[in-house]
């Protein structure tokens, strides 16, 4: 089969590699119809992603069709056309036993190099992983259920609710998502973030009341200043760089949330004192569980999460070398690059 193999840091070709086989009698098998490029492709590409580690298969924002299934598999066939939650837990320890098995310590993930991923034309997965996608939701849309459901995770967690305000520090695919999650969850008033215009103007596009360009205004000065100097009740990281988590701490509310849904290259320094002065509860948010993934596939099906904003291109996967290139050294504007099999 066809995949993009991160051979070495910096380095990501299209090799002819052998497809994986159904090995138990739980799983299934899916030819992979599109696959998103993640910030976490990035960073894997960077060789600085904690597990996905060089060489690797990655991807895991997907959607395709089923193409076998393993003896025991009842709850789909082949044919079907679908996505796949791309964790799954021990089942044992006390955290898949409350049902957080999104932060299991034992978890598996999809691309990696234990469970080759979706830059593969094949993967195989547990029956239970498998999400099937409603008939008016196309493969593209499919592919965007997952990071989108990371935004929702945060979130459901972050307990955001009617009448909330809302920043959201940072743009790109997962800072939308947090927005339309925000949105759906009916926040009132959203801030949101970016260093680039084009990120900006989709965010407005989106429906979002105030946008800020963080190179030509400070975020603090102006969210304090719209609030009253109160703050705002939730502020999510939406991208791992450290003037923006002080940033979040000034910005927040007395007795408000901080939400951290970034991954950090470099570990950065925070000033503490605000967490202990202002109680703040710094609230971290890792991928997602099956409600979460539920929630966004119905809000893309019912068309309240605008995809077609967020998909800024399709391409064939031969084109990953350049795919990658765009979104690492932002050559052009996107939010989401697709590639298709
Ligand atoms: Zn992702
Ligand atoms: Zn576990």
């Amino acid at each position: 089969m066809r995949a993009a193999v991160i051979d070495k840091p910096f380095s990501i070709e299209l090799h002819e590699v052998r497809p994986p086989v159904i090995m138990s009698a739980n799983e299934v098998k899916i030819q992979v119809n599109v696959t998103g490029i993640c910030g976490s492709e990035i960073h894997a590409y960077h060789g600085t992603h904690p597990f996905r580690i060089p060489p690797v298969i990655s991807g895991h924002e997907l959607a395709g069709e089923v193409v076998e299934i393993g003896s025991e598999v009842k709850s789909v066939s082949v044919g079907e056309r679908v996505t796949v939650e791309p964790h799954y837990g021990c089942k044992v320890c006390s955290a898949c036993q409350t049902g957080n098995y999104n932060i299991c310590h034992e978890k598996r993930v999809l691309g990696t190099q234990e469970w080759v991923g979706s830059f593969g034309e094949y993967i195989v997965v547990p029956e239970d992983t498998i999400v099937k996608l409603p008939d008016n939701v196309s493969f593209e849309q499919g592919a965007l259920i997952e990071p989108l459901a990371v935004g929702v995770h945060a979130v459901r967690k972050s307990g955001v609710g009617k009448g909330d305000k809302v920043a959201i520090l940072g743009a790109g695919p997962i800072g939308l998502g947090l927005l339309l999650a925000a949105q759906y969850a009916g926040a009132d008033t959203i801030f949101i973030t970016d260093a680039l215009d084009y990120n900006l103007e989709i965010a407005k596009k989106l429906g979002v009341n105030s946008f800020i360009n963080t190179t030509e205004e400070d975020a603090v000065c102006r969210i304090l200043e719209e609030t009253d100097g109160e703050g705002v009740d939730v502020v999510f990281i939406a991208v791992g760089i450290e003037s923006v988590l002080n940033d979040s701490l000034k910005m927040v509310k007395r007795g408000g949330k901080v939400s951290e849904v970034a991954l950090f290259e470099r570990q950065p320094q925070i000033d503490i004192s605000y967490i202990q002065n202002k109680e703040i509860q710094l609230i971290g948010s890792n991928m997602y569980v099956r409600e979460d993934f539920e929630i966004a596939k119905e809000a893309i099906a019912d068309n309240f999460f605008d995809t077609s904003l967020l998909i800024s291109k399709v391409v064939p996967v031969e084109e990953v070398k350049k795919a990658i290139k765009i979104v690492d050294e932002k050559l052009e504007n996107v939010i989401k690059i697709l590639l298709k099999f």
